[in-house]
């Protein structure tokens, strides 16, 4: 068994002094677990062994605990480092939401979450504070042609609050890694393969298990058989000699659809920063949501079409890419049945499956999955209740708004192309619920 050293402060971002923002960001999350969790209990743990994935769930759980009373020094995070590179595999959207949960787990204000995400050399933020949406088509020459565009969030101004962040996961993984108090956590650099590895690590009589692997059988859980899944391809932009294109401006968010087999494909562009990629100032995205397990899929039949929408659209908005087959990832992601997560074993918190709110990829909402669910869990603990069900209570919102957009995309997408398609009037209607109306599960607090 190897422990791994404790790694050396970054210097990409001195600490930076708690603003007033981050004050009513912190006061709006505190009112939210006081009322979720009501504080006099007794923890039933006495520590945690957090099981892989050292991603951004990972650390936001890890964080949290690491700065209480009751788990300090008793936190284990084991599993593979991650190994940071220029290809933004993962989620790379992280609403202003997920921003305020993640600076709340390590106590440090999201101005440096932000600089250490978006690297020293980055002017201002890779900020978006508006949404827009618009259908796009091949046009018979080949050129991308983008629909009547409107807002669906930050009206036509953009909102005094930040919407969206863009950055590399793997980044915002490793900036959550060195804002924690390391000194509070034993980080094991091996994998765990069984309940006894994890046994063998708990540095407590009474652990808790979490695990964060993608093998939900870890710790003697269940596997539904997968009925659904989507396919994802992404690489890092820049704008191009000509610049920007309508509707894009440099603090918007744009999610293009593409009406296509029977399906909505669902597109992100959104303003980014990667100290690894300098040159790169946006990321793009487009996803397919399938109702069908992945052995009945073309997978790379798939993830080429979307490779040619993400292309298409960059390029009718005046994006190019930057550096494609080193920042580029497609894949497919199986997502999570219908209904409540199934309970988890006593002992164990079934996290992964608890913070992944739903389809993945497709709503920006993974990381605020792992934000909110890593935070939640840790209090719970530190509070006396049971993290289950507090998680489970806590994604609740955020899972209905995920359904319902599979519902549109997966189900009605031929009415959605009718109302997107049509104009700005239909559009603002079509995207009035849930997606306008859920401003404050995006939006920062400040
Ligand atoms: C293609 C794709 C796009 C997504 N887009 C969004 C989005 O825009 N917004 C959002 O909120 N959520 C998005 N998600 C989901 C989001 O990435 C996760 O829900 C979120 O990061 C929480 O998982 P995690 O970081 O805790 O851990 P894990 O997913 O377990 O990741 C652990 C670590 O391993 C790295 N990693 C994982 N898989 C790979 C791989 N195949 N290659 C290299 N490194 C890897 C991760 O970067 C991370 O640092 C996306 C997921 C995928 C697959």
């Amino acid at each position: 068994m190897t422990v791994a050293p404790e790694r050396p402060a970054s210097t990409a971002a001195a600490s930076l002094p708690l603003t007033g923002a981050d004050e009513i960001r912190f006061a709006h999350i505190e009112a939210q677990l006081d009322a979720l969790l009501p504080r006099g209990g007794t923890p039933v743990h006495d520590s945690v062994v957090i099981a892989g994935g050292k991603g951004i769930t990972a650390w936001t759980l890890a964080a949290r605990l690491a700065r209480s009373e009751q788990f300090a020094g008793k936190v284990v995070v084991a599993g593979e480092p991650v190994t940071e590179t220029r290809q933004i595999a993962n989620g790379c959207s992280m609403r202003g939401t997920s921003a305020d949960w993640l600076s709340y787990a390590v106590a440090r204000p999201q101005a440096e979450l932000i600089r250490r995400i978006a690297g020293p050399a980055f002017a201002g933020q890779p900020v978006a504070t508006r949404q827009l949406t618009a259908m796009a088509r091949p046009g018979i020459d080949g050129q991308w042609e983008i629909g009547p565009a409107a807002a669906w969030q930050g009206g036509r101004r953009g909102s005094n609050r930040p919407v969206m962040y863009g950055g590399r996961n793997s980044r915002m993984a490793g900036a959550m890694r060195e804002m924690l108090d390391a000194g509070a956590i034993v980080d094991v650099d091996e994998p765990i393969r069984s309940l006894d590895d994890a046994r063998a690590l708990a540095p407590g009589r009474k652990p808790l298990f979490v695990n964060l692997t993608k093998n939900p059988k870890l710790f003697g859980g269940s596997a539904p058989p997968i009925k659904r899944v989507t396919l994802a391809w992404q690489c890092a932009l820049r704008a191009g000699s000509g610049g920007l294109r309508h509707p894009l401006t440099g603090t918007t968010a744009f999610a293009p659809l593409v009406y296509r087999d029977g399906a909505v494909n669902v597109g992100y562009f959104t303003p980014f920063a990667d100290p690894l990629s300098p040159d790169a100032t946006w990321y793009g995205l487009m996803v397919r949501p399938v109702r069908s397990g992945p052995e009945k899929i073309d997978k790379a039949r798939e993830v080429a079409a979307l490779r040619e929408e993400v292309l298409g659209i960059a390029e009718a908005v005046g994006l190019e890419p930057v550096d494609l087959e080193e920042t580029c990832f497609g894949g497919l992601a199986p997502a999570p049945a219908f209904g409540a997560p199934k309970r988890s074993a006593p002992g164990t918190l079934e996290l992964r499956r608890l913070a992944t709110p739903g389809a993945i990829a497709y709503y920006a909402d993974g990381i605020l999955g792992g934000a909110i669910g890593g935070v939640v869990a840790a209090e719970a603990l530190i509070r006396g209740h049971d993290p289950h069900d507090a998680v489970v209570k806590a994604l609740k919102p955020i899972r209905w708004f995920n359904d319902l957009w599979w519902f549109e995309t997966a189900r009605i997408p031929k009415l959605v192309d009718l109302a997107i398609g049509t104009s700005r009037l239909t559009t603002r209607i079509a995207m009035a619920y849930p997606h306008s109306y859920s401003l404050n599960h995006w939006a920062s607090r400040a």
